[in-house]
């Protein structure tokens, strides 16, 4: 279907075929529900707008193949002038095809038989007296269309259209923006992954470099708004790139393949994500943890749980918030309390001085690489923080880890 969608009425209507959605879509048509999907892009995955790092056993549990993940041998957190390394564990962390992979799951669900309409965009929700049916969208040809729907799920990512229009949600005033070169880089040891820190690299944020097979590497650079306001991401990245010397050199000699730009919310949504007829979902509904704006896997998750209560929906007849919103509930139980307490380190590393981030560094590399992996992967336990405290008593004074572990406990 190429021609973009004319006046239909579905079960389920999915806006955005990032993560979310198109798990959601692949759940819900999986489940029999007639599925809709529209996509603003004129190609699904296209342009890329995430580095794609990532836990292998989370996104395979989602079906994800290994032959999208590209596995690094270890991670390295570099500040200005300290540097912790650690082995990455057998499952842990991989850089995903991202293309491939948004692609690999629409492919799913198309299977499935969503019907998929890229190029599309929805323009506002249908209210029918405080109900969400459906949508109107612009087709490609430019022509206005109503798709009605029993359950609307909106994965709109940070432009959380329906949010505005149904629950009056100003939108998010705290964010991560992100500048990014895909790069042909051959020098480039493809298992080594880097994080890095500092004012020169990226003032209220970090710098990263993440390999992801066939000689290709993402190299970015982010800042959390408001800020990092007025940091000047291009130089950051350039500088980086061409002017440190612990990068320069096995970055040298690389081209540019793609530039990629994109924005992570990186505050807690407000209110319910959800109204009668209506779930919001994925960053559309702040779900990427703010420690270091890793959304993928959680988006995904909340994607498969979503369709679980539009299919639950869709059979009882009932597509009211009540209904809908279990799926929230379900994911907050899950992720609420790591996502608090990644949200409030997130705004205590924005402020953080060079110093502090060697400090930093240094307590990082008294961890083990499982300690070191569960705390990079927004895995907060009890269990974890006792352990670092263990092998770094001085903290037990912070006031940050007090009130993490009061949270805890
Ligand atoms: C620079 C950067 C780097 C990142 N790196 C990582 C990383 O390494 N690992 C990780 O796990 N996470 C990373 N993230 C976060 C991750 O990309 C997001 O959390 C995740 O993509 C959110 O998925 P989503 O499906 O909710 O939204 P999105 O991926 O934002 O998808 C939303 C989709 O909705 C479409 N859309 C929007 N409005 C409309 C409309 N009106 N009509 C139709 N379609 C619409 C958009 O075109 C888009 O395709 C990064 C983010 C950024 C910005």
């Amino acid at each position: 279907m190429t021609g973009g969608p004319r006046n239909l009425s579905t079960d389920v209507l999915v806006i955005g075929a990032g993560p979310a959605g198109l798990m959601a879509a692949r759940e819900c048509a999986a489940g029999g529900l007639g599925t809709i999907v529209v996509e603003k892009k004129k190609e699904i995955g296209s342009p890329v707008q995430t580095s794609g790092a990532t836990y292998i056993a989370e996104v395979r549990r989602y079906g994800v193949p290994s032959s999208l993940l590209h596995r690094v041998e270890h991670i390295r957190f570099l500040s200005s002038r300290e540097e912790a390394r650690f082995r990455n564990e057998k499952e842990g962390i991989a850089v995903l095809d991202v293309r491939g992979t948004l692609q690999f799951l629409a492919e799913q669900a198309a299977a499935k038989g969503a019907r998929l309409y890229p190029a599309t965009r929805a323009l506002e929700p249908v209210l029918n007296r405080g109900v969400v049916q459906g949508a109107v969208v612009l087709t490609p040809q430019g022509a206005r269309q109503t798709i009605e729907a029993g359950v609307t799920i909106d994965a709109t990512g940070l432009a959380s259209i329906s949010a505005r229009r149904v629950l009056g949600f100003p939108g998010f005033r705290r964010f991560g923006v992100g500048l990014e070169y895909d790069l042909y880089a051959p020098r480039w040891p493809q298992e080594e992954f880097v994080l890095a820190v500092g004012s020169d690299i990226a003032p209220t944020g970090y710098a990263w470099v993440f390999p992801w097979g066939r000689a290709r590497v993402r190299v970015g650079v982010g800042v959390t708004y408001p800020e990092g306001q007025g940091v000047d991401l291009q130089a950051c990245l350039e500088r980086f790139i061409e002017k440190d010397r612990r990068f320069s050199a096995p970055l040298a000699g690389s081209g540019c393949i793609e530039v990629h730009k994109g924005f992570i919310p990186d505050e807690a949504f407000p209110d319910e994500p959800a109204a009668d007829g209506l779930l919001i979902i994925g960053d559309a509904a702040g779900q990427a943890s703010a420690l270091a704006g890793e959304g993928i896997r959680f988006c995904m998750e909340m994607g498969f749980l979503a369709a679980g209560a539009a299919r639950e929906a869709v059979r009882k007849g009932d597509p009211s918030k009540a209904v809908l919103a279990k799926a929230h509930a379900a994911w907050r139980k899950k992720h609420g309390r790591n996502f608090r307490i990644a949200l409030e380190i997130n705004k205590r590393m924005a402020s953080f001085s060079d110093a502090q981030w060697d400090k930093a560094v240094q307590v990082l590399r008294r961890l083990s690489s499982r300690q070191f992996l569960q705390f990079l992967k927004t895995d907060f336990t009890l269990g974890l923080f006792l352990g670092v405290l263990a092998r770094n008593p001085g903290l037990a004074k912070k006031a940050l880890v007090r009130r993490v572990l009061k949270d805890l406990t």
